[in-house]
C-alpha cells in the first residue's frame, strides 16, 4: 500500500490539559445492557455493579483490563477517542497515554505513528474508518462500539448521494468537483477522489474549497450544508450562487436536479452546490441564542456545523480544535459561551473553572424559548468505559469480534451493527481514491501553515 506523505510540518497531538479530579464523577449516563454486543456484556454487568462512577472506583477497574493489554502490546498500541467524547472516556484514554484530538489529526494517526500497530478508537466510525484508510497494511483498526455513527453521516450514505452526484457529474463534467467533509464515509470520500476533489474539516474547509475554487471548479460540498455555506461566506461567495439540496429523505423520493430550490437554471449559475445533511447536536444554535449572551456581556464562539445566522452574529467560529484552545487560554474572569457539542463543553467548563474563567453552553439559557439544547453527541458517546476495557480485553486474548474491526470502505448499520464490506479488489479501489482525496487536503492544509 502507498504511503502517505507524512504531514511533518503539522505538530503531535499535544496533551488535551483535562485534569482529573478525584471528586468529579467520570460518567455520563451509563447504556442499558441489553445495548452492549454478547462478547461487551460481561465488561458492562461488572460496571454497571460498580458502586459510583469516580476516578478511585472506575480506575481500580479498569486496570484490570487496560494494563495487561498494554503490557502484551507494548509501544504498539495506540488508544484513541475524540473531544466530543462523553468526558469519562476523554480522561480515560488520556490516562492511559493515548491520544484525544479532533478528526483531522485522529485522521493522521495511523500514518504518523507507523510503529503503533493495533489502534483502538473510541469515537464515531467514520473517523476510525478514515484511520483505516490512510493505515499500513500491518496496522489494524478497532472501533469500541461499531454502532457509534455520525447523524450527519446517517444522512448521507453512499446510495444517497452516489445519485445525486452522477447527475451532477453527467450535466457539469470534469468541472464538478467533491468536496467530502470528514464526517462521510470512505465510499463518498473516494467519490471526491474520483472527482479530483478532497476531503476537508472545519478547520480546513476553507483552504480547500478556495483551492478548488481558484481551479474554476463547481463545487459539490458534502454532507453538511451548515458548514458548506458557512465556507462559502468566509470566502465571499455570493450566496445567491449558492444551491442546497432539500433534507435528504425528502430529495430521495424524488432524486432529480431539477426540483432542487431555483431549478436547473439556478443549479447552472452554482459556484457551490451543498448535500442537504446537518448536525442534530449543531443546527439548532440560532441568532436569537447568540444575542441573548451578548445582551449579558458574553463573548460567544460557535461551531461552524451551526447554521450561518448564528456563525454570523458569534465573536468567532472555528473546529473543535479552535474551541478547545480557547477554553484553555481562557483567563481568570473571562466570560464565554461556545456552541458545539454538550460533553465538549462539559469537559471546557470543568477545565476552565479551575483556573477561574467562566464556560457556558449557548444553548444552557434559562429562558423557556431556548429549551431543548445543549445536548451530547449521542452517538459517540455509545462508547464507555466498558466498551473500552472489553475491546482491549478481547484483542489480548486473541477474541476480539470482527465485527469491531474497521476496514476502508465498511458500512456499518447503526441499529443493528450489520456491515456490508467490500471484497479485497474493491476496497483496494476505494483506498486508492479516497486516499488521493485525502492526501489532497492534507497537501492543502499543510501548504497553507
Ligand atoms: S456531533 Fe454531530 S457531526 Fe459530530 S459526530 Fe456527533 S452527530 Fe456527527
Amino acid at each position: 500500500m502507498k504511503s502517505v506523505p507524512s504531514p511533518s510540518k503539522s505538530p503531535t497531538i499535544a496533551s488535551s490539559g483535562i485534569q482529573l479530579r478525584p471528586e468529579i464523577p467520570l460518567c455520563q449516563t451509563d447504556l442499558p445492557l441489553d445495548w452492549y454486543q454478547a462478547e461487551f456484556k460481561p465488561y458492562a454487568e461488572e460496571y454497571l455493579a460498580l458502586p459510583d462512577r469516580k476516578p478511585g472506583t472506575i480506575f481500580p477497574w479498569l486496570d484490570r483490563y487496560v494494563i495487561p493489554a498494554q503490557e502484551h502490546f507494548g509501544d504498539s498500541l495506540l488508544l484513541l477517542a475524540h473531544f466530543y467524547m462523553g468526558g469519562e472516556i476523554v480522561k480515560i484514554v488520556e490516562r492511559y497515554g493515548g491520544k484525544v484530538a479532533d478528526s483531522y489529526q485522529l485522521a493522521l494517526q495511523a500514518a504518523r505513528n507507523p510503529e503503533k500497530k493495533v489502534l483502538v478508537e473510541s469515537a464515531v466510525h467514520f473517523m476510525a474508518e478514515t484511520i483505516a484508510t490512510l493505515a499500513a497494511d500491518d496496522q489494524t483498526v478497532w472501533i469500541t462500539n461499531p454502532k457509534a455513527g455520525c447523524t450527519m453521516e446517517m444522512l448521507a450514505k453512499d446510495w444517497m448521494v452516489l445519485p445525486a452526484a452522477e447527475q451532477l457529474i453527467e450535466r457539469y463534467g470534469s468541472k464538478l468537483a467533491v468536496v467530502a467533509y470528514m464526517n462521510t464515509g470512505g465510499r463518498v470520500k473516494a467519490l471526491a477522489g474520483r472527482t479530483n476533489g478532497a476531503v476537508c474539516t472545519s478547520s480546513n474547509a476553507h483552504l480547500v474549497c478556495d483551492a478548488l475554487r481558484k481551479e474554476g471548479k463547481t463545487i459539490f460540498f458534502v454532507p453538511d450544508h451548515h458548514l458548506g455555506r458557512n465556507t462559502a461566506w468566509k470566502l465571499g461567495m455570493d450566496l445567491a450562487r449558492v444551491v442546497a439540496f432539500p433534507e435528504p429523505k425528502l430529495w430521495i423520493q424524488n432524486p432529480r436536479l431539477a426540483t432542487l430550490p431555483g431549478g436547473l437554471e439556478a443549479l447552472d449559475r452554482a459556484e457551490m452546490i451543498l448535500w442537504g445533511s446537518y448536525c442534530g447536536v449543531h443546527t439548532i444554535f440560532s441568532k436569537a441564542m447568540v444575542d441573548w449572551w451578548h445582551a449579558r456581556g458574553w463573548k460567544v464562539l460557535v461551531h461552524p456545523e451551526s447554521p450561518l445566522e448564528a456563525v454570523q452574529a458569534a465573536d468567532g467560529a472555528g473546529s473543535t480544535d479552535y474551541l478547545w484552545k480557547a477554553v484553555m487560554n481562557a483567563k481568570a474572569g473571562e466570560k464565554l459561551v461556545i456552541g458545539t457539542e454538550g460533553h465538549f463543553v462539559r469537559n471546557a467548563r470543568e477545565q476552565a473553572r479551575q483556573r477561574g474563567a467562566d464556560i457556558v453552553h449557548l444553548a444552557d439559557i434559562p429562558d423557556p424559548k431556548f429549551q431543548g439544547g445543549g445536548c451530547g453527541c449521542a452517538t459517540m458517546s455509545r462508547n464507555d468505559p466498558p466498551h473500552l476495557a472489553g475491546m482491549l480485553d478481547l484483542l489480548r486474548k486473541g477474541k476480539a469480534p470482527e465485527i469491531n474491526r474497521v476496514l476502508a470502505g465498511d458500512v456499518v448499520d447503526e441499529q443493528t451493527a450489520a456491515r456490508e464490506r467490500l471484497d479485497v479488489n474493491e476496497r483496494a479501489t476505494l483506498v486508492k481514491d479516497a486516499k488521493k482525496a485525502l492526501e489532497r487536503m492534507i497537501a492543502i492544509t499543510e501548504a497553507a501553515r
